[in-house]
């Protein structure tokens, strides 16, 4: 473990997320407090604010002292974030990335300035003298944010809204999963139920914001296609009765796990006009689907998209990750070279998070020789294959323990770009979200100032509780809307 010791309790969260960038294995603690450890840290770092300056002292020994002015917070952030750096680099010998950057969104700072009216020259010598980013980096986040702000023109940020529907289910829990997902076979036989809750979720919403334009609808999970046919057109059709479609721009449905995909769900997903679908893959290597529970195959993967392009989807998206378990750069190039046979419309690369309620992360010594490899390389593999297929980036967002420290990178064809992704890591406009876990967000001033609204996550307290979650939305959507 790595002990910081702070002799005042300010920006602890921005010192753990860059020590722990540094080192994603290690536990890390920043505290104010005396702490008594059980085992001998394999480092001690000591921050002191001084009237005037911070300093930084490594294993009892003065490092660095920098002059602050406290009066201005985020000037005082960023050069303790640098000063914090600087020393992290010199210790380990390497550099991040995303250099001092550990939020989620970091294209929300090109945006701003290009909104400005920046040039991306003003903006790249920015955030190369402010966060020690790499070139590459700042270039691709520029690139993305100039991209985002031409699709986002389509959407209404003053009366415009956009509405996700959580189906919360999956055939088999991965390894890596932190997301809200309850095995199906313990709730199928509960789907009426939940259907029954989210139908009455989506009458409060319709009724609530009749006056605001829908802009984009994504059903996600979990994966919604655990769904059977018949509950997924009882979904949809209460969905298409409910809401007014005339403004909308798209319609997503995350089918994501290739074995719980039909033909009769994707005919009713045509049915209902879904005009964009997500086909996840993750990999294309059978060993590393069954290491990490996913419990399909590669060759149910193929199937399932050749069946939707049979079928007339023509704006696919096929999810991937990088940084699997025991995957090489072969392995990667491997799934690339499959997945540029069949053409998808868009790919997402993810980099491979473990968050504390995955499985990976809880049972840390069942699983602690495996190998989790992310480089630069893989990453520019990964790059290269989806310009090579057509492709452009168009979102990028971040989570924490990120193998390599790098990102999540959505690339599309012409056309294609999933609005909603953009939506949802911009804040550019309000997301009313239904379902067991779903956050609803308002956003107001152009993404400036955010509010939440939380439905509980356990989904018998879902069901108990759905009059609760629809009072909870009412108050909301009173003060905010
Ligand atoms: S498909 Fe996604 S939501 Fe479902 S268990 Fe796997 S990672 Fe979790």
């Amino acid at each position: 473990m790595i002990l910081v010791t702070l002799n005042i309790a300010n920006f602890e969260y921005d010192i753990h997320s860059l020590v722990k960038a540094f080192f994603p294995k290690e536990d890390v603690s920043v505290t104010s407090e005396t702490k008594v450890l059980s085992e001998a840290p394999l480092f001690s770092m000591a921050i002191r604010y001084e009237p005037d300056a911070i300093s930084f002292a490594i294993d009892g020994q003065e490092l660095l002292r920098i002059p602050v002015n406290y009066a201005d917070r985020t000037q005082t952030k960023n050069r303790l974030k640098q000063a914090l750096y600087r020393l992290l680099c010199d210790y380990t010998h390497t550099t991040l990335p995303w250099g001092t950057l550990t939020g989620i969104r970091p294209t929300k700072i090109p945006m701003a300035f290009l909104e400005e009216g920046r040039d991306a020259g003003w903006i790249r010598d920015y955030m190369k003298n402010t966060y020690f980013a790499s070139d590459e980096k700042i270039d691709l986040s520029i690139e993305i944010a100039g991209r985002e702000l031409a699709l986002l023109r389509q959407a209404d940020y003053q009366n415009g809204y956009s509405l996700y529907i959580g189906i919360p289910f999956c055939p088999s829990t991965c390894l890596y999963c932190s997301f809200t997902s309850y095995p199906l076979g313990k709730w199928a036989a509960r789907m009426e139920e939940y259907l029954a809750a989210l139908e009455k979720e989506i009458d409060f919403t319709a009724r609530a914001l009749r006056d605001w334009k829908l802009n984009t609808v994504y059903i996600g999970g979990g994966t919604p296609t655990t769904l059977t046919a018949e509950q997924l057109d009882r979904l949809l059709t209460k969905v298409e009765q409910s809401f007014d479609f005339s403004h909308l721009l798209e319609y997503t449905v995350e089918a994501g796990r290739p074995d719980s995909i039909t033909a009769e769900k994707l005919q009713v997903l045509r049915k209902h006009h879904i005009s964009r679908i997500s086909i996840n893959p993750q990999t294309m290597k059978q060993a590393t689907l069954d290491l990490i529970g996913r419990r399909h195959t590669v060759e149910q993967t193929v199937e399932s998209f050749h069946l939707a392009r049979s079928l007339g989807f023509d704006n696919i998206n096929m999810d991937l990750i990088v940084g699997l378990p025991e995957e090489t750069i072969e392995d990667v190039q491997h799934t690339m070279e499959r997945l540029k046979e069949l053409s998808p419309d868009s790919i997402t690369v993810h980099s491979l998070a473990i968050k504390r309620a995955a499985r990976l992360r809880m049972f840390k010594e069942e699983y602690q020789d495996l190998t989790i490899t992310n480089t630069w390389e893989i990453i520019d593999l990964t790059a290269r294959y989806a310009r090579g297929m057509g492709m452009v980036p168009y979102y990028l967002y971040r989570q924490k323990n990120m193998a390599g420290n790098f990102e999540n990178v959505g690339y599309a064809k012409e056309g294609k770009a999933g609005l909603y992704n953009i939506l949802i890591m911009e804040e550019k406009q309000s997301i009313l979200a239904l379902g067991a876990g779903a956050t609803t967000k308002f956003v107001f001033d152009g993404g400036r100032r955010i509010e939440r609204t939380d439905n509980v996550k356990d989904i018998e307290n879902y069901l108990g509780r759905i009059d609760e979650m629809i009072e909870r939305k009412r108050e909301a959507i009173a003060k905010y809307m």
